[in-house]
Parts: C-alpha cells; sequence; structure tokens
C-alpha cells in the first residue's frame, strides 16, 4: 500500500543537516542518508484521568529519584550484590564512589528523566478496567522528546487536512511541549552555572542514529536562548578534546567552558568501549560543570529500586505516604533473585514453576537486554544458585489491550519515496512522561512534568525499539474511561 502523506514533507536519503522526524539507519548505503522514523498514522487512544495522574506523578518521580541518587547508604545496600557480578554497574558504583569520597566539586545535579508506562488490563467481579502499570524510569539518555512533539504536529496535520473526525465529541489531543521542556530542562541548569559564555556538552555515539532528536533538542535551546552555545560531540571524541582547568572547570578544545554535560549516551556497556572510557567518565564526574544526569542520578534509574521500592512502606523512607501510595499504585509485582536470600529464593520459585506470564530484567537500558514469558525459566534454571541471578530481577508481565492503528515505516526500497504501512492494525502503546529536576543537592530549584512520548508496538513483540522497526511514535487521543467507552478504542477481550 502507498500513502500519501509525507511526514513532515521529508524525503527518504536528506542530507543530516534536514531536521524532521527522521533517524538514521545502518542498512542505507551511506551514513548521512536518513529516512523518517516509524510513526502510526493516527494518534493513540489514552483514558484521560490516567494521563492526568501520571504528569502529576512525575515531579514525585523527580523527587524520589533525587532523594535515591543522594542516599549513599541506600545506594550501597541496593546495589552491592549486583556490582559483585556486574561489571558495568560495578564500575558506575566505583566512580560514584570516588565522587562522594572526594567531595563533590558541583554540589548542582540536573536530570532529564522518563517514566514508561503501559495499560494493563483490570478484571474485577464487576467490570474490567484499565491502570497505568510503570514499565521503567530512564534517568540518562532520555530520547525522542523532539521527534514526539514532531509526531504530534504530523497527527495534527493529518487530522485537519485529511477530514478525520474526532473519535468522539469528548476526545481531546493534548499539547505535547516536550521538546520545549527537556530544552528548558537543560537552560534552567545553564542559568544555575550563573556564568557566560560557557556551552552545554552533549555527548552522543560515534554515529548518532538518533540524531535528529538530539539536534532539535540543542536548537530549541539555541532558539529559546540565542546566547547559549552548544556542542554535540561523540563520547570519544570528548574524552581526546576535555581536560580540567585549574578549578575544576570542565574545558573542551582547550578553552571552551563547558556549564552543562548532557548525556544522551554512556548508558551501556558498549559505550565504554576505548580504552580512556571509564577515565572519561570520571573526569567529567570531578568537574564543576553541571551533569545531566551526575553519575548518581544515572544509578537511581536502575532497575533494581522498582524491586526494591515496590511497597509503599519502602517508598516512605523517600516520599510522603500520600505520595508513596499514589506511585505504588502504577507498581508492577516484582520479585528479586538472589540466590542466598529468602525473597530472591521465592523469586526464582515463582520464575521456574508459575505459568505466569513474566519478565526477565538485568541492568541495563536501550532494548535488547530483556527476556519474556518462556524464555525466562531455562534462564533461571540454568543459572539456579549462581550468583548471576543477583543483578536481574523478575516482573510481572503487563497484560496491555490491543487498538487500531496503523504503523508507517520507511520504505525497504532505497530507490522508492514511499513509505511502508505495516498492515498489522493490533498495537499496544507505551507512554512515556519526561520529567526535568535541577537541585542544589537536595534543595530542588525545579521540578517538573515535561511532556509525553507515545510508542506504539505490535501487538505480541516484546522489545518496542523504534530504530528497530518494532514500535512506532504516535501521540495521544484523551478519552474517557468509562467501560463502554473504551472498547470501542480497545480490544480489552483477549
Ligand atoms: P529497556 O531499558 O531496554 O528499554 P524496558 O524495561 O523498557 O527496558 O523493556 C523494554 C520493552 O519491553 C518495553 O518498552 C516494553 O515494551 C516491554 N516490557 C518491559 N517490561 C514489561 C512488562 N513488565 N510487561 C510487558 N512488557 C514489558
Ligand atoms: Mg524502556
Amino acid at each position: 500500500m502507498r500513502c500519501v502523506i509525507d511526514p513532515c514533507h521529508l524525503t527518504n536519503r536528506t542530507n543530516t543537516t534536514s531536521l524532521g522526524i527522521v533517524l538514521r539507519y545502518p542498512q542505507l548505503s551511506h551514513r548521512n542518508y536518513t529516512s523518517h522514523a516509524p510513526f502510526t498514522l493516527f494518534p493513540s487512544p489514552f483514558p484521560r484521568e490516567i494521563y492526568q495522574e501520571c504528569l502529576d506523578l512525575q515531579p514525585i518521580i523527580n523527587t524520589l529519584l533525587l532523594k535515591i541518587a543522594n542516599d549513599v547508604d541506600f545506594n550501597e545496600d541496593s546495589l552491592s550484590s549486583i556490582a559483585q557480578v556486574d561489571e558495568f554497574t560495578r564500575n558506575l558504583l566505583k566512580i560514584n564512589k570516588i565522587i562522594q569520597k572526594e567531595g563533590v566539586t558541583q554540589p548542582l545535579i540536573a536530570c532529564i528523566c522518563r517514566t514508561d508506562y503501559m495499560l494493563d488490563k483490570q478484571q474485577s467481579d464487576i467490570k474490567l478496567s484499565l491502570r497505568a502499570r510503570q514499565v521503567e524510569i530512564n534517568a540518562i539518555a532520555s530520547g525522542m522528546a523532539g521527534l514526539s512533539t514532531g509526531v504530534h504536529s504530523l497527527h495534527q496535520h493529518i487530522l485537519s487536512n485529511y477530514s478525520v473526525n474526532k473519535p468522539s465529541a469528548s476526545a481531546s489531543y493534548p499539547e505535547n511541549q516536550s521538546l520545549d521542556l527537556v530544552a528548558q530542562g537543560l537552560i534552567d541548569a545553564y542559568e544555575l552555572y550563573n556564568k557566560p559564555d560557557c556551552y552545554i556538552l552533549c555527548i552522543r555515539e560515534e554515529v548518532a542514529l538518533n540524531f535528529a532528536d538530539q539536534l532539535a533538542v540543542e536548537q530549541r535551546v539555541r532558539a529559546k536562548r540565542p546566547d547559549i552555545k552548544t556542542i554535540r560531540r561523540s563520547f570519544k571524541k570528548v574524552s581526546e578534546t576535555t581536560k580540567l582547568g585549574p578549578n575544576k572547570q570542565l574545558l573542551i578544545d582547550d578553552t571552551k567552558e563547558v556549564a552543562i554535560v548532557y548525556f544522551r549516551y554512556g548508558y551501556d556497556p558498549s559505550n565504554y568501549d576505548f580504552l580512556t572510557a571509564w577515565d572519561t567518565r570520571l573526569l567529567l564526574e570531578r568537574s564543576r560543570a553541571i551533569k545531566c544526569p551526575s553519575i548518581n542520578f544515572h544509578l537511581s534509574g536502575l532497575k533494581k529500586y522498582q524491586q526494591i521500592l515496590n511497597k509503599p512502606e519502602y517508598l516512605e523512607r523517600f516520599l510522603s505516604t500520600r505520595d508513596s501510595e499514589r506511585l505504588a499504585k502504577t507498581f508492577c509485582e516484582f520479585w528479586p533473585l538472589d540466590p542466598e536470600t529468602t525473597a530472591g529464593q521465592e523469586g526464582f520459585r515463582v520464575g521456574t514453576s508459575t505459568s505466569r506470564k513474566l519478565v526477565l530484567k538485568p541492568q541495563r537500558e536501550g532494548g535488547g537486554h530483556n527476556l519474556y514469558g518462556k524464555d525466562v525459566k531455562p534462564f533461571l534454571t540454568e543459572f539456579a544458585n549462581t550468583d548471576q541471578l543477583s543483578q536481574y530481577i523478575l516482573m510481572g508481565y503487563i497484560d496491555s489491550p490491543k487498538e487500531k492503528n496503523w504503523i508507517l515505516l520507511p520504505s525497504d526500497d532505497e530507490l522508492s519515496d514511499s513509505i511502508r504501512i505495516e498492515q498489522n492494525d493490533q498495537l499496544v502503546s507505551e507512554l512515556g512522561i519526561y520529567g526535568s529536576i535541577v537541585a542544589d543537592g537536595l534543595n530542588i530549584q525545579h521540578n517538573r512534568s515535561a511532556g509525553y512520548l507515545v510508542r506504539s508496538k505490535k501487538h505480541g513483540i516484546e522489545e518496542g525499539g523504534v530504530a528497530a522497526g518494532f514500535a512506532g511514535i504516535s501521540s495521544l487521543v484523551l478519552i474517557d474511561d468509562e467501560l463502554d467507552n473504551l472498547s470501542r478504542y480497545f480490544d480489552i477481550d483477549n
């Protein structure tokens, strides 16, 4: 099927200086060729009240991450068994400890994070309903704000130019200010650095697939504040071009002072594959620049914390009873797997003996590391009673309702300008809510909810990667959540 909609008037294989809803794809024949990112044809339905609650929870989650980041003992207790078996977590913790021991040079810390949710079907005696379940919290490299704002505009264009009716009189399309608010988060931190003529340094991978999204943030910062200078540079190049000045200022190219280090990379072991990588991360952490996020903030997003904090009584170490209870309503069931603890042994038993669908997760980001459903039991059995299991958590499976929509993928044909419409119209969506926080130690200076991202993937596919072609970026249409209404939008029967 051919599609008549040009995603934001983009053509395939544009030069990388163009901006739009685009990605680099490794399979294209030149690294500077791009194609549009997968997107859905229409906005994705989402219950209005649940969306509002997710937005309202985000400043609470930002605060939670900040408090975890600052709780040295809690970090140590929670992550030490993982560090024994996982080199990556060990290295992150090691740097964190060095910084704590030396004393932090820069007490200001910033984070652009994103909490991801999926809708879960709830069956009670009297009715079926939906609730949001937290999938994970991303505390580093929380991307796609630029592309999600772009898809919101694209959908508005489709709806108004192609005579698409609103699904119901009360349905509405919420604004998505994620790009603006993510940029504002960086500006907030920059202002607190309080020195003119400094730079925001965005650390990216060598060949950034998601370059247009990073560029969008950079351009939005400059549009809002033309006096702020920005640089995007690969981690490896950063390691070759940065040093500390006499007052631990972070200097790039010898003379340019960096106010903000904005990490869009550095979240996966493979990102540290060159000799000086860990030394560079340490140098950045030691510097006077404000890190977005600092290493302790990065650690606070590890999945292990979801398992540890999945009960209000544990959350109350950090949050009020009321906030803890609200947040815990979005939690899934979790089990640890540490073989030497009773709770871990129970987790092993659940993972190997029930017929429930479960997800096994290590302390990793960026897709491709989890095991789902029937793959969990053989893995656990293979590593039974070994320390290796300490680095994983077991999570209940979120049973999302299917919705009708279409994913528009880039054409496989390099010579064609057409886009391919994925015929599969049974999708499940994941809502991401961005958060932005800047704090001086525990003293919060800015704390906000910062817009949304929706990714819709084909039902039955477990991983949700946009670049991998499994999911399309979508936007929201908010609907009222009475069951009769919901069943018009979702297939909730099975
Ligand atoms: P990553 O850090 O690799 O993004 P996630 O925890 O976000 O890891 O999991 C990747 C994808 O797997 C999610 O985007 C979601 O589509 C799916 N997923 C994760 N956890 C669950 C779950 N408990 N139930 C159903 N699907 C899940
Ligand atoms: Mg994820």
